[in-house]
């Protein structure tokens, strides 16, 4: 029974569920099944159900009224909405039929074509990390604003880590917007515009805090690139403003510091961190990633590291964050701790379903090498500096990089091959998400016979040995003996 359902969930899609959450709970409100398996979500609220109403998969709703801005002078404001709107992905197995949330049950739509505008696109959405931007209080004259604006954030999230070691991982997209008013909503002034995604500084009575409809922004995400996992509203006007939640981050985008409020708010949408400065109150609610509720901390990998240990207050009093004031989660900076920077490596991996993503011949095929060049090929993904390819026979290291030929080497049995990043950025048990395996190709060769030339043979010959076909210790072996060759016609 339990390999048929891991077979099921295999060959899955995701349902992606927009979820109303107030002080009376939770209502359902769309859903979209897209290809491939977008996110990995713990046990909760959301049933996926077949036909004849068995649970196949569940997934939990993080409370999307939490918003926060952090501040240019140190630590940040925080406040809890009335009401929020956020979009929640579960596993869709072939089998399902409906979803189930409280009492209310939906038939999810299929995905609409891509209506967004490609900056960089790497790969399929479904195997890559997908981050989209929105434009708010972009008038009608503003438009090549909004994409310059786009240009500028992302030039500079492309030069920070990790996002610099993984551009090659990232898609980025742009929606265009036209608002009737430049510049956005004041509500701490009683100034109100009109605009495309109703955003407004002091949300909740907080100057700086810049939330937006949840409905209109998830509604154009929706409509434009539902697989999107980084939601970023460029918010049009010059005064120090933005928000992060679980949902979408806000960002203004006045001088320097508009790209680092873009940065840290995308680090709670995209990456899933905490604030590292505090609220000024206690919280039980479980613990993020650069968040802990033990006073050691939760990352004894990189205690010691530099400057990581474990300081009081991270988003609440009671939790301790990784280091005293060396992150973008705590004031505005350019860097991440080490905590979080291993943890936005592993939310790209985990955007990311396989690293080898085509090998030739497939493997499992057998390859007799013993009379032509035969190179086994694989093509990889991760990060941009290079990953380690290793090629292994029967647990012996017989080669490296993208390419291995069995021919000349004499090699014999069960080649498989091991594709990891060498990445000092992720240490403990996480390291597994950064390796994957291939293989394995039963391989027939011999070796070159060079013994015939008996030191008297022509550089023909030896090139009829067919040793320099690409090989590498066969093609390295074949030059060295032309080599030679050629340097005992000189002496003589
Ligand atoms: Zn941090």
């Amino acid at each position: 029974m339990l390999w048929i359902l891991l077979a099921a969930l295999a060959s899955a899609g995701t349902l992606r569920a927009t979820v109303d959450v107030n002080a009376d709970g939770y209502k359902l409100v769309d859903a979209v099944v897209l290809p491939g398996d977008l996110r990995h979500h713990k046990e909760g609220a959301i049933e996926v159900l077949d036909v004849d109403g068995t649970v196949l998969t569940t997934a939990s709703i993080p409370d999307p009224r939490l918003r926060s801005i952090i501040l240019p002078e140190g630590g940040g404001q925080t406040a809890v909405l009335e009401r929020g709107r956020i979009t929640v992905e579960v596993p869709w197995p072939n089998d399902a039929a409906t979803l189930r949330l409280n009492q209310m049950s939906l038939v999810p739509r299929p995905p609409p074509e891509d209506g967004a505008i490609a900056l960089q696109t790497t790969g399929p959405s479904q195997d890559r990390l997908d981050l989209i931007f929105l434009g708010d209080g972009y008038n009608v004259d503003q438009q090549q604003d909004f994409a310059e604006d786009v240009d500028w954030i992302v030039a500079y999230l492309l030069g920070i880590e990790p996002y610099n070691a993984y551009t090659s991982l990232l898609n980025i997209w742009r929606v265009d917007t036209i608002s009737n008013d430049s510049g956005v909503s004041h509500d701490e002034d009683g100034l109100s515009r009109d605009t495309a995604y109703d955003c407004y500084y002091g949300c909740a009575g907080i100057e700086r805090l810049v939330c937006c409809d949840d409905g209109l922004v998830i509604g154009a995400v929706n409509a434009a690139l539902p697989a999107a996992e980084g939601v970023m509203v460029l918010i049009n006007d010059p005064e120090y403003g933005g928000a992060g939640g679980f949902n979408y981050a806000t960002s203004y985008v006045g001088e320097a510091d508009g790209r680092q409020v873009a940065a840290h708010e995308l680090g709670h949408s995209l990456v899933g961190l905490w604030d590292e400065y505090g609220y000024g109150y206690e919280s039980t609610q479980g613990e993020g990633p650069n968040c802990s509720a033990d006073a050691n901390g939760h990352w004894d990998d990189w205690v010691g590291t530099g400057p990581v240990d474990a300081f009081q207050e991270c988003s609440y009093v009671n939790y301790y964050r990784p280091t005293e004031n060396e992150c973008m989660m705590r004031s505005l900076s350019d860097d991440y701790c080490p905590v979080c920077r291993q943890e936005a490596v592993l939310s790209i991996y985990e955007r990311v379903p396989t690293l080898i993503t085509a090998a030739s011949p497939a493997s499992g095929t057998a390859v007799d090498a013993t009379d032509v060049a035969s190179p086994i090929e694989v093509e990889v993904i991760g990060a941009d500096s290079g990953m380690d390819i290793v090629w292994m026979l029967e647990g012996e290291e017989v080669g490296t990089g993208a390419s291995f030929d069995p021919h000349c080497t004499g090699l014999n049995g069960a080649l498989s091959v091991r594709v990891s990043d060498p990445t000092q950025w992720v240490r403990g048990p996480d390291v597994d998400v950064l390796e994957q395996s291939a293989g394995d190709w039963e391989i027939t060769s011999v070796p070159c016979d060079l013994t015939d030339t008996g030191g008297e043979s022509t550089v023909g010959e030896l090139l009829s040995c067919a040793c320099d076909s690409g090989s590498p210790a066969g093609g390295a072996l074949g030059w060295l003996l032309i080599s030679v060759l050629v340097f005992r016609r000189r002496r003589s």
